[in-house]
């Protein structure tokens, strides 16, 4: 796979130290490439099925796995903007943007105001509102 920045360069795997997974790192721009669920395997405090929200932007960068353009997009509840494949669900990082997602989102835990899945818009996403405010009204009966 080559770096989806500089084109030329192969991606080298990597082991995150103390786990079990491997990621693609370019040696010279340092971005890491993670496959899908990769980055919840790493981070507690990751996005469960992240996705390619509606209002991506398309990068200039395509996908190392499927030769399609990225899409940009904040990370939730972040302020880090990430590229990531919409086919594959492949995510492009840099190491300081892994560790911003690490520190915010961690801070987030610790007030109980972290959400580990992205929000499901339209109404598909109101249902699902409902249905967690239903549930949790039940759950006070108990
Ligand atoms: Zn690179
Ligand atoms: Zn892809």
């Amino acid at each position: 796979m080559h770096c989806p920045k500089c084109n030329q360069t192969s991606l080298k795997p990597h082991k995150f130290k103390n786990t079990d997974v491997v990621v693609d790192v370019c040696q010279r721009c340092k971005g890491i490439w993670f496959d899908a669920n990769e980055l919840n395997e790493l981070l507690p405090v990751a996005s469960k099925d992240l996705q390619v929200p509606k209002d991506a932007k398309p990068t200039g960068m395509t996908c190392p796995k499927c030769l399609v353009p990225l899409e940009a997009f904040s990370y939730p509840q972040t302020c880090v903007e990430i590229d990531m494949c919409s086919k594959c669900n492949g995510l492009w990082l840099y190491k300081s943007e892994l560790k911003e997602i690490k520190i915010v989102r961690g801070k987030l835990e610790k007030k109980g105001k972290l959400e580990t899945h992205a929000p499901v818009a339209g109404i598909k996403g109101e249902a699902l509102t409902w249905v967690n405010w239903a549930i949790e009204k039940l759950m006070k009966f108990d």
